[in-house]
């Protein structure tokens, strides 16, 4: 059953003259894995924000069509319910990270959320050792390597057990070897968790390895969607 459901979905940041996004249509089945890509400029990123709520929220600009999660259209939802619906990791690891270390990025949104300090050690040891470095529990975040903190955004996110998790390339600071432990991690989550998996990534080959169905986008629109396979055969 659809998880995300776009419909004719608009929009254009203030002062500029062409739609980010020109009509997208796009369903996404609960617990499958969805990889989108395309040249830069080509709405990777505005797609992603618009999933959680940050284009309209935070940017102003104009959406048109719309956004459901879990057939409810995020505009009747508020930011707190999109948030523990979503789970969101942008490609900025370091303005994604805020805190002085490493356990308190993780408990920052555990807090938040009321969730028991017995269970809050337990959700960010398991989120670390998800994302391989269970050993930097204690460490300092300015100590970490671009790597590092891209993981540890990954965790952070993973710690509040999202429905959905949506990465906007999240392996941009990575090598191959890291990258491919990145992806493997995300298929984990979806095969042995459930978890529905969006993510964006220029590294064509890899994505193509790893989702079930993959969206090529230009300037704003879908230009091919359909499984790796259908996807390359096309002329
Ligand atoms: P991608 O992630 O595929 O590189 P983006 O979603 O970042 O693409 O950008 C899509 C289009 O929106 C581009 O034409 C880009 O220049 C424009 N854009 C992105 N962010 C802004 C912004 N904050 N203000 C104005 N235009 C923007
Ligand atoms: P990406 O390629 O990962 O989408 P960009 O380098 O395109 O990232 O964008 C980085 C930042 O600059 C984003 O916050 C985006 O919103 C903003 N941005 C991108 N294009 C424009 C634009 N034409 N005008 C204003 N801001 C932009």
């Amino acid at each position: 059953s659809p998880i995300i459901q776009l419909d004719n979905l608009c929009y254009r940041y203030p002062n500029t003259e062409h739609n980010a996004l020109n009509g997208i249509n796009l369903v996404v089945d609960k617990g499958s894995f969805v990889g989108f890509t395309g040249p830069t400029g080509a709405g990777k990123t505005t797609l992603i924000k618009s999933l959680n709520g940050i284009v309209p929220h935070f940017v102003g600009g104009t959406l048109t069509g719309l956004v459901l999660l879990n057939g409810k259209a995020t505009t009747s939802l508020t930011t707190a319910e999109i948030g523990r619906m979503v789970g969101t990791v942008l490609d900025d690891p370091e303005a994604q990270i805020i805190c002085l270390d490493v356990e308190q990025e993780l408990a920052f949104g555990l807090e938040n959320y009321g969730v028991p300090p017995a269970e809050m050690e337990q959700r960010m040891k398991e989120a670390l050792a998800c994302v391989g470095i269970a050993h930097l529990f204690g460490r300092s975040t300015a100590a970490l390597s671009g790597g590092q903190k891209q993981r540890l955004a990954i965790a952070a996110v993973l710690a509040m057990r999202p429905e959905v998790l949506i990465l906007d390339e999240p392996t941009s600071e990575l090598d191959p070897l890291g990258s491919e432990e990145v992806f493997r991690v995300l298929k984990q989550l979806q095969v042995e968790h459930g978890m529905t998996i969006l993510v964006t990534e220029q590294k064509t080959d890899l994505l193509a390895r790893y989702c079930d169905q993959l969206i090529i986008l230009r300037e704003g629109e879908v230009v091919l969607s359909g499984t790796p396979r259908q996807v390359f055969q096309h002329p």
